[in-house]
């Protein structure tokens, strides 16, 4: 007996032991300081984004609503405002988008640095006018300020900044520039065939990413920049429930309202959608939490292997945004039925969007949903479907974004800056 206690307590020992060691290794990934210093006109920047801000070129699904005018004024601005990107590069549109070609010594491994310039439609009560381009002692507003007018103007400016210092660059680069992100439309795909027609082949690839955020992890004040390596997929699923209609003055015990509310209670109610530590997520994680002052934090993601339940059970407690990061969400958002209170319906439907995690299908949340609703006469709809990306490699290429700092940051022979300024306008971009 007494040797099971001791082999109890051994046990018990080495694994706080591991604990203890693994959490005093867990060390943050240090960057060297800049040693370049760039004498950017700050000022020429944040009045370039204000101009950019002020061009209300906002996409609608509906194209008869989209504003022409202004995203031909947009791309004049592009003309415009930068000179020698224009005597160096090759412009060519694509769909609504615009691709820039600047020729290196090698078209090898060529850099792709993207961004937007729709923006969606205004709505709610803005303190500013969103496209006035306002700009303060902190912020530039508007619409568009973020997303992603901001990576858009720091390409721009920034090369035309490097042409200014007669700049050549090793490799080719590709700047591409869509005008319908914003409603999925065909521009980025119009631009792959582009490159796949033309065998080119990217070394790296930049898109939209995160913000520069604060407090975003808990025991970390420092201001980080979210590099994106996945995006989750999106579905919009349509369930419909039919009943015979006729007077609310002689109702049966069911209508197509009460068939589909059990569904969407069941669908509600559902663990089905688990929660899962993707690689993206691990990432984020074993990068953030070094950096964490809580040694409790540091403790629990550098142990992840015995501590995964409690990380997953704080998610599910406080839910929001740290909850959509392990797992497939739903949100019921739109519903339809009788037009008359006092007729019954004959149908009944609920919209559903998915926010698919990476490593999970649309047909695979079509399969679930079904297994839950246990119902065949309720018809589901599939309205729209982009399925999550894949997740980029964290390697040696990912490290050049990595090192980027906040200012000044070089990407392979390219400088891209971020006006630090506290002016949190900057966005670090997505890495596809
Ligand atoms: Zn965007």
């Amino acid at each position: 007996m007494d040797y099971v206690i001791y082999g109890l307590v051994g046990i018990f020992t080495l694994i706080i032991l591991v604990i203890i060691t693994r959490t005093l290794n867990f060390k943050p990934i240090l960057y060297p300081e800049m040693r370049k210093k760039y004498d950017i006109d700050e000022l020429r920047v944040l009045e370039s984004l204000s101009q950019k801000i002020k061009i209300p070129t906002i996409s609608y699904l509906d194209s008869k609503m989209v504003d022409q005018k202004a995203f031909k004024s947009f791309k004049e601005h592009l003309k415009n405002r930068y000179p020698l990107i224009n005597e160096h590069a090759t412009y060519k549109e694509i769909g609504t988008g615009v691709l820039f070609h600047i020729k290196g010594e090698s078209d090898e491994e060529p850099t792709v640095l993207m961004a937007h310039f729709d923006v969606v439609s205004v709505e709610g009560n803005w303190t500013f006018d969103p496209f006035g381009g306002d700009i303060d002692e902190t912020y530039v507003y508007g619409r568009g300020a973020l997303d992603t007018k901001s990576s858009l103007n720091a390409i721009m400016e920034s090369l035309e900044y490097s042409f200014s210092l007669g700049k050549k660059f090793k490799n080719d680069l590709y700047v591409s520039f869509s005008g319908e992100e914003e409603i999925y439309g065909e521009t980025q795909h119009l631009m792959v065939e582009y490159f796949k027609e033309n065998n080119i082949n990217p070394y790296i690839v930049l898109d939209e990413g995160g913000a520069i955020v604060s407090n975003m992890f808990p025991g970390v004040s420092k201001k980080v920049a979210v590099v994106g390596i996945a995006e989750k997929g999106f579905m919009n699923l349509k369930l419909t429930a039919y009943s015979k209609g006729g007077h609310a003055s002689t109702p049966p015990k069911d209508t197509a309202v009460t068939i589909l509310s059990k569904a969407v209670i069941k669908l509600n109610n559902t663990n089905i959608f688990k929660l899962k530590i993707t690689s993206s997520v691990k990432i984020l994680f074993d990068t953030l939490a070094p950096f964490s002052k809580s040694f409790a934090i540091k403790m629990i993601f550098a142990n992840l292997w015995i501590f995964t339940p409690v990380v997953k059970l704080i998610a599910k407690i406080s839910g929001g945004e740290l909850l959509s990061m392990f797992k497939t969400t739903q949100a019921f958002t739109t519903s339809t039925a009788s037009d008359a209170i006092n007729v019954l319906p004959t149908s009944a439907s609920v919209g559903i969007n998915y926010r698919i995690r990476p490593g999970e299908t649309s047909a695979d949340v079509i399969k679930k949903v079904r297994k839950v609703i246990r119902n065949n006469n309720i018809e589901i709809e599939v309205l729209k479907i982009s399925e999550a990306t894949s997740t980029s490699t964290v390697d040696n290429v990912f490290g050049i974004v990595r090192h980027a700092h906040l200012g000044v940051s070089f990407l392979t022979d390219l400088i891209v800056f971020r006006i630090s300024l506290n002016r949190n306008m900057c966005h670090v971009s997505r890495f596809l």
